[in-house]
C-alpha cells in the first residue's frame, strides 16, 4: 500500500505530533484533516493567499489552524456547523477553489478509517495507534476533491458600531439593541 509522502515537509510522525502539540492528542480526525489540509494547498498551488470553510466545527479546524496561516480569529477560516468532514481552501481573490472531503465510498477499503469515523466501533476496540497506522495507509486514498467556486461566507465579518451598556458598562455591538444580550437575560452566565 502506497505511504503518504512528506506532509508539510514532515515525516508522517512529526506531522502527527504537531497535532498533539496544538490539539491535546493525535485526534484521528484532526490526522486526516491535515491530510485534506495537504491535499487542498496542492490543489491551490504556492503562492496563493487561501481562505478556508470548514464545514464541522469537530476536528477539522484545528486542522487548518495547525498547517495553513486560516485561524478562526483572524477571519480567514470560516466553519460552519453541518457535521460534514469537508473543507475547502480558495484564493480570497477569485473565490475559486478545492473542496476535499473524506468519500465514505473510497473509506470502506480501510474498514478501521470508515468503522471508527460511522462510530461503529469504540475507542477500546480500536486502539489510536492501530487507527493511526491505517489512516497513514489511506493517505489521500479515502480522500475526494472538486474545484468549486465560494458564494457564501467568504470575506471579513463587517465589524459594526460599539454601544456601551447602560447595565453593565461593558462594550457591546450596537445591533444587539439597547443593552448587551447578557443584560437581556440572553448571556451564558449567571453571576455567583
Ligand atoms: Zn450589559
Amino acid at each position: 500500500m502506497r505511504k503518504v509522502r512528506t506532509l508539510f515537509g514532515k515525516s508522517y510522525e512529526e506531522f502527527t505530533d504537531a497535532i498533539e502539540r496544538f490539539h491535546g492528542w493525535k485526534a484521528p480526525g484532526v490526522v486526516i484533516g491535515g491530510l485534506m489540509v495537504d491535499l487542498a494547498q496542492e490543489h491551490i498551488g504556492p503562492g496563493v493567499e487561501a481562505d478556508a470553510i470548514v464545514e464541522t466545527i469537530h476536528c477539522l479546524p484545528d486542522a487548518v489552524q495547525i498547517f495553513t496561516p486560516c485561524t478562526y480569529g483572524n477571519g480567514w477560516m470560516k466553519v460552519v456547523d453541518w457535521d460534514k468532514f469537508a473543507l475547502t481552501l480558495y484564493d480570497k481573490k477569485t473565490l475559486e477553489g478545492v473542496r476535499v472531503w473524506l468519500d465514505l465510498e473510497k473509506t470502506r477499503r480501510f474498514p478501521d478509517v470508515y468503522n471508527w469515523y460511522m462510530r461503529l466501533v469504540s475507542k477500546a476496540q480500536i486502539p489510536l495507534d492501530v487507527l493511526l497506522k491505517s489512516i497513514e495507509e489511506a493517505g489521500r486514498g479515502m480522500l475526494s476533491s472538486a474545484p468549486v467556486q465560494v458564494i457564501r461566507h467568504q470575506g471579513k465579518l463587517k465589524k459594526g458600531r460599539i454601544e456601551i451598556c447602560s447595565r453593565c458598562g461593558e462594550a457591546y455591538p450596537a445591533s444587539q439593541g439597547d443593552a448587551c444580550l447578557a443584560c437581556r437575560g440572553k448571556g451564558y452566565y449567571e453571576r455567583i
